[in-house]
Formats: structure tokens, sequence, C-alpha cells
């Protein structure tokens, strides 16, 4: 049978999932956990897998489950959804708004949706072990933590992830974004860009405000570098490669007549290509040695990379494999995604396994909501994006949704 008529099939149990599923859902929501904290979202998570049938295992990378199915002979396939909040006051105005703080008191809200993503997966893993009947192979259901930090993916497999499951066919994820609810988006190719954090410090040699002869500015060496640095994209990367490199941050001294010792940088670069990434890094450590070198500088300057995101770039095989799963189930609600500036860590787990993989998008705004503004053309102002405040993806058909996608793009292979 095709996979369409299939997934039909599983599908029609969806209404009797659907009310604990949404419960599940607003429990999360009004529950979030920051990055490394997910103990209890984790908990709730590993309950309903074990109660579909899944073998699971707690706990790896702290708190990261994983669910295995095994039904039969076939490829293997793995699901994977974040589960991670981030720390943001929630003022959507839902009745399952969080009100949630951390230890420190900091609110924490499910900002970025990944409350939507475990609750489809699990909802997707309840219908497949319902409906065993239909398909052969293994199901393997990854819930992530950390993926704001980006190293909860790492943290993964540093623990010892690739012997707790079946080695994977292929890998699979998706993302509630800022579209009309009831669509997917799938695209080939570099999707997500790769993020990379830099903290820069530039030596120098402090001295009274007084007596510039007897100092090294590294006050001077930053404005200069700063001033460089924007001409990597500019001059050094051809017209309409994508590419963003911010200095977010500049800090030196205390004092007005005083000279400090070292200044600090923080930047930000975005990339999607792994030649441009490399160029790149090479290019801001040949600036900043060079600034330094240029203000006799007594030692080169220390560069440490922190919060790095990989490339998302999906397989073109299996995107057009989903895909063609997608425009026959979902019919026109099925589009391109757009490239997007944001990143991911779920790159990680599928590179360091050896595994091709597609991540889409479904979309979270009321379709109502969303047409108003864009007939008005307002989307950039009355339509909230993932990270802020006012991120409420509608329950539904949102939920539904991203379900169907899973077991749609699953039994593609299932
Ligand atoms: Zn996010
Ligand atoms: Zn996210």
């Amino acid at each position: 049978m095709s996979t369409e008529s299939r997934a039909q099939t599983v599908l029609a149990a969806l209404p009797s999932v659907r009310p604990w599923q949404e419960d599940f859902y607003r429990d999360l929501h009004s529950h979030p956990e920051l990055s490394h904290h997910e103990t209890r979202t984790a908990r709730r998570t590993s309950d309903r897998l074990r109660q579909a049938g899944f073998e699971v295992h707690e706990g790896i990378g702290g708190a990261g489950v994983v669910g295995i199915l095994r039904n039969g002979d076939g490829p293997t396939v793995l699901l994977r959804a974040d589960m991670d909040a981030l720390p943001v006051k929630e003022a959507t105005g839902l009745p399952y708004a969080s009100t949630a703080t951390d230890e420190a008191g900091t609110p924490v809200m499910h900002a970025c949706g990944h409350d939507v993503h475990v609750a489809c997966l699990v909802g997707a893993a309840q219908l497949l072990a319902d409906a065993h009947d239909e398909w052969s192979g293994t199901l393997v259901a990854l819930v992530q933590p950390a993926e704001e930090t980006g190293d909860g993916a790492r943290g993964m497999l540093d623990d010892g992830l690739a012997s707790v499951i079946p080695h994977p066919d292929v890998a699979l994820a998706q993302h509630v974004l800022p579209f009309p609810s009831g669509r997917v988006a799938t695209r080939s190719g570099p999707t997500l860009s790769a993020a990379d954090n830099l903290r820069i410090t530039l030596h120098g040699r402090g001295a009274h405000g007084s007596m510039p002869q007897a100092a090294v500015d590294p006050v001077i060496i930053a404005a200069s570098a700063v001033l460089r640095l924007q001409t990597v994209v500019s001059r050094e990367l051809a017209p309409g490669e994508p590419a963003v490199l911010t200095v977010g941050s500049v800090q030196a001294g205390t004092k007005s007549n005083v000279i400090p010792d070292s200044a600090t940088l923080l930047l930000n670069m975005r990339t999607y290509s792994d030649a441009t990434r490399t160029a790149m890094l090479d290019a801001i450590r040949r600036i900043v040695t060079a600034e330094g070198e240029a203000a006799r500088a007594p030692q080169p300057p220390d560069i440490e990379a922190f919060e790095r995101f990989p490339l998302t770039s999906n397989d073109p095989a299996v995107t057009a494999r989903v895909a063609e799963a997608f425009t026959a189930f979902f019919g026109d609600r099925a589009g391109e995604l757009p490239r997007q500036s944001a990143s991911e860590d779920f790159g990680d787990v599928p590179n360091a396994l050896g595994v091709p993989y597609t991540y889409w998008g479904i979309g979270g705004i009321d379709p109502g909501v969303y047409a108003a503004a864009e007939r008005a053309g307002r989307v950039n102002e009355d339509i909230p994006v993932n990270h802020s405040a006012t991120f409420g993806p509608v329950l539904q058909p949102t939920l539904d949704t991203g379900t169907q996608a899973l077991v749609v793009a699953a039994l593609a292979w299932l």
C-alpha cells in the first residue's frame, strides 16, 4: 500500500489521541524548564513513550530520552524533538500561560515552541505503536535537552547515545515557525545557518592615562579590529553569499585615566556553507592578530569558541522523499521553507552517526490572524516570532499537523 493510504489508516485514530495530547501540551507549556534542567519534561515524556510500548532510556546527556519501538524487519527511522524553554516572561495571555521561574527567579517560557515538538512526537509515537500492522522496521523517538544552548545533542552523543540506539537509516525533525498553522514546509540543502560565537581577548599593556608611550592601548586595537571585521562579509565574500558577522559586545577598562591591559570582543557569526565558515574564521583570526601586531601587542589575541551550532543542510534525496509524501497527504498545505537565519543543533546527531537527515517547518499562527496581517502589510509588526514573549502557537491545527507530518514522513521509510 502507498505511504499516503497507510498514513490515512494510522492517522484515522488521531481523534482518540487528540484529547490527552492537548492536555500533555498544555501541561508542558505551563511547566517550561530551561536548558539542562528539563527533568520534569523528560519524566512526563518517558512515561508517555513507555505507556505506548517503547523501550525507554532516560538520563542520556542530562535529561535526554530515547524510546525504541522494534516492529520487525525494515529501516530504522529516528524522529527527534527538543524540549527546553527560554528565560522569557510569557505575555501571550493564554489560559495555560507559564508563570514559572527558575531557582534564581528568572521567568521561564516555552517561547520557541519546543513543547509543540515533544507533544507531536509522543502523539505520533502512540499512533504508530497502535497501528503496528501498517508498517515494519524500527522507530526511535529522541527527545533532546539543551537545544537553545547548542550543546544538548553533543551531550547525548558524549554520553553514549550511539550505543543505546540501533543505527538509524534516516533522521527527521521539525520546528514550529511563525507561518499559518496547518501548513508544512520543506527545504533541500542548507536550511538553517551554522552559528559560531567567539570570545576574543586582545592583549595590550596597561599604563597611566597620561603616559601612552608606556602603554600598548588595547582599546585602540579593539576599535580598529571592530571596524576591520566589518570588511570580512563586505569585501572578502562574493556578493550573494549569505553570512553575518556581528560584534555584539566590546569591553575594556574601568576608569578614564587608566589604560587597561586587555579588551574583550564577543562575536556572533552565521554561515550557510563549510567553506564560507572556514574562510570567515580564518579572516577573523588574521585581522585580530594583525591589529595586535600593528599596535606592538605583547602577545597574540586569545580566541575562544563557545555556543557553536552546526549548519543544518537537508539531504536532497531524503528531503525529496518527505516533500513528496507531504504533498500527497497535505496537498497545497505543503510548500517550500525559505532559508532561515536561525540555527539548530539537530544536525550534530545525524552528522556524528553518518545518517542523512531533513528538518522541516510547521506553521503555528492562526491562519485568519496571519491572513489579516498579510493584507495589512504588517506581518513583521503583528505576527509574533519564536523567542518573543507573545509567541503562543494556536493549539489546533498545529498539534494535528505536526503529528501528521511526523507519521507521514516516518512511513515514507517504514
Ligand atoms: Zn529557539
Ligand atoms: Zn527552537
